[in-house]
């Protein structure tokens, strides 16, 4: 046992201090091994078509809202299978109501108003607290006819998820703040999408598997001719 006297200055203090300490304890500093490069393995890109069917019903979002939520609709509309007839009904300025996106049966995805814009879609509304719910979402439409019994298809679901995950790596959205309209809503009686038969779990399942193994790129889609594509005016 031999003695050591240490000395230590710390944060402009200075400590004196006596103590034994077995031989060989102290040992000659080494430099920190340098830490093996890994490289980040690149995920395999995913695209995602998207035609644009602009809506003229929107407007700002408050100044300096985050985009932290996604809310899912479906249109409640019986014989309809194409995201374009609904994007008509957003396109007319007296019916007053916009999602940021609408996905048909067919898969085919529409965007009416952009992200960073406020659409028209959850009406009267509070989450956790926080009243009007458009003030910091994206609101998603499914075409579907709402009864519990209208099936949303396997393209719908595909759909759905590619998109949600560009929108959550997008934004940063956090995965539980994906919410139904009938959970938000200030009418629970009357907005009951989206209905009963939807799929959760698949879908959230879906977007876990889709952000740990791959990027999805959204990539603008011809928009077909008779199509409505109106200019964004914001509501004065
Ligand atoms: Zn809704």
């Amino acid at each position: 046992m031999h003695p050591t006297i240490a000395i230590a200055f710390t944060a402009g203090l200075c400590v004196f201090g006596a103590s034994y300490f077995a031989p060989g304890i102290f040992q000659p500093l080494k430099a920190a091994p340098e830490p093996t490069p890994t490289a980040t393995p690149v995920k395999p890109v995913v695209t995602l078509p998207i035609a644009e069917a602009l809506s003229p019903n929107v407007d700002a979002r408050p100044v300096g809202t985050l985009i932290d939520a996604i809310v899912i609709h479906d249109t409640e509309t019986p014989g309809i299978s194409e995201a374009r007839t609904i994007a008509n009904h957003f396109g007319n300025p007296r019916s007053q109501v916009s999602a940021h996106y609408i996905i048909g049966k067919r898969g085919e995805v529409l965007q009416c108003v952009p992200d960073d814009l406020r659409a028209w879609h959850a009406g009267p509304s509070k989450y956790q607290g926080r009243e009007k719910v458009n003030d910091f979402s994206i609101g998603i439409e499914l075409v579907n006819a709402q009864t519990g019994r209208d099936p949303f298809t396997d393209a719908q679901y595909q759909s759905l998820i590619l998109l949600t995950t560009e929108l959550v790596a997008r934004h940063g959205i956090p995965l539980e703040r994906i919410i139904g309209h009938r959970e938000i809503t200030n009418f629970p009686k009357i907005k009951r999408d989206p209905a009963d038969n939807f799929d959760w779990n698949r879908y959230k399942m879906g977007v876990r598997l889709m952000l740990d193994t791959k990027q999805v790129q959204r990539v603008p889609a011809p928009t077909p001719s008779g199509w409505p594509v109106r200019a964004v005016s914001p509501k004065p």
